[in-house]
């Protein structure tokens, strides 16, 4: 995850330079020893991803710093650079499989700048990964897209505060009314494979780039509830929102107008903060919470039940929705303890003036559990995965027939 990290070792400064540059513009964090210590002292501290190693070294031979990579367990993918008749080169390579080293192949002097980039990239795609520079390259171009999973009412009214037509989902001949929606970041790495917001999104967060990702974020979740005002539904929609985002204290302000912009009410609209990160008290937080709330904007509090906080830190902080953390939910089924946890989440919610969602529902018993236990709202791949805005528009619009009850499944 995140930021690979390369180290060329060749006596020519030029050639470790020309390795760097390639490798920093594939995206790779990259350095360049000229020596055999000044390699030593890289590898016991760091485990680099990738080494690109030269045969010909002053005073040692690639062999004997083969060795000592195998002796220190390296785990980094090597490449072989070498100038040498390519019969030494493979001879070399085959030592250092056999003494139990990732050898990916060889690269012959001079270096071809294409060559070492495709090779560097092949590597990237292989281990269906990404680098921060990957990331900060997405976000800047608008390439993150967001998936929307359903959340359900499970009690109370049914025409509650989604005000507009009903949207219902059916699962298991039971209808369930829509309420809303969780926005849920989704990215497709340069070469194509889909990576988790589990992953990206602290990386992102260490980078800088959570605050353009969240406004890319925002910005389409407004654009999809404007839409789908535009065609007679109003349903809320649920964003994370990443704790150092709330250090910025103009953005209760900068969201709610661009979401007036458009016609779109800020109640519309959850902010999901998590456990973790929102039982603080430090003053800027509760300023922009507050001013959250007071714009209208709901407050949830996020993964709940996996935290720190105590009872007086929730009571004095504006939230307007708990949510119970998936691993309560996907256990109490089978698991005693979790299912008091999950009543007594419920429980605290309700006296305590909020809503209580849970997380992670995956089986009819589960939700029904649930109904019974008075929870106000459920989300879980029983009701229904999260999907893209096409596949929502899709059955908002094919729905929009069936007797003013606007059906998804
Ligand atoms: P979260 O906010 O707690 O979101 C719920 C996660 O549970 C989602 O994972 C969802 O796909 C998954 N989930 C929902 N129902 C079920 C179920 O029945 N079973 C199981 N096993 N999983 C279920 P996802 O999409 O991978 O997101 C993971 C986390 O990444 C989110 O957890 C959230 O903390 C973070 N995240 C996602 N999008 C954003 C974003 O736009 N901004 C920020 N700051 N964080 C985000
Ligand atoms: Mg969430
Ligand atoms: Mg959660």
């Amino acid at each position: 995850m995140g930021d690979k990290t390369l180290v060329v070792i060749d006596d020519d400064d030029l050639v470790g330079q020309l390795v760097v540059e390639a490798a920093q513009q594939v995206g790779f964090s990259a350095s360049a020893v000229q020596d055999f210590e000044a390699l030593k002292l890289v590898v016991d501290a760091s485990e680099p991803d990738v080494m690109v190693l030269d045969l010909v070294l002053p005073n040692v031979d690639g062999i004997q710093v083969l060795r000592f990579l195998a002796d220190r367990g390296c785990k980094a993918k090597i490449w072989l650079l070498s100038g040498f008749d390519p019969k030494v080169v493979q001879t070399a390579e085959r030592l250092g499989v056999s003494l139990g080293l990732t050898i990916v192949g060889a690269l012959n002097k001079p270096v071809s700048v294409t060559t070492l980039k495709d090779e560097l990239r092949k590597h990237l795609r292989e281990s269906g990964d990404f680098t921060v520079h990957d990331l900060e390259q997405a976000i800047t171009d608008d390439h993150l897209f967001v998936h929307y999973q359903p959340k359900v009412r499970l009690a109370g009214d049914r025409t509650g505060d989604s005000g507009g037509d009903l949207l219902t989902l059916t699962v298991d001949d039971a209808p369930y009314e829509v309420m809303g929606f969780e926005a849920l970041a989704r990215w497709r790495n340069p070469h194509g494979a889909m990576v988790s917001p589990v992953k990206f999104i602290p990386v992102a967060e260490h980078s800088r780039m959570i605050e353009p990702l969240t406004q890319s974020v925002f910005r389409q979740v407004i654009e999809a509830l404007a839409h789908w005002k535009s065609r007679g539904v109003r349903l809320n929609v649920a964003v994370n929102i990443s704790p150092s985002t709330l250090a910025d204290l103009d953005l209760p302000d900068r969201l709610a107008e661009k979401a007036y912009a458009v016609g779109v009410s800020p109640d519309q609209m959850i902010l999901e903060i998590t456990e973790n990160s929102a039982v603080t008290e430090d003053p800027h937080f509760m300023d922009v919470l507050s001013r959250f709330r007071l714009k209208g904007f709901g407050l949830s509090l996020d993964d709940f039940g996996t935290g720190f906080s105590s009872l007086i830190q929730i009571y004095r902080m504006p939230f307007t929705e708990l949510k119970i953390d998936r691993s309560f939910v996907s256990e109490m089924d089978q698991n005693d303890e979790a299912f008091t946890i999950v009543r007594s989440i419920i429980d605290l919610g309700h006296n305590l003036g909020m809503r209580v969602c849970a997380e992670g529902v995956e089986t009819l018993s589960a939700a029904n559990r649930l109904i019974e236990l008075g929870c106000d709202y459920a989300q879980g791949f029983y009701f229904s995965r999260p999907v893209g805005l096409p596949d929502i528009m899709r059955r908002i619009g094919t729905a929009s027939a069936l007797d003013g009850t606007r059906r998804i499944s």
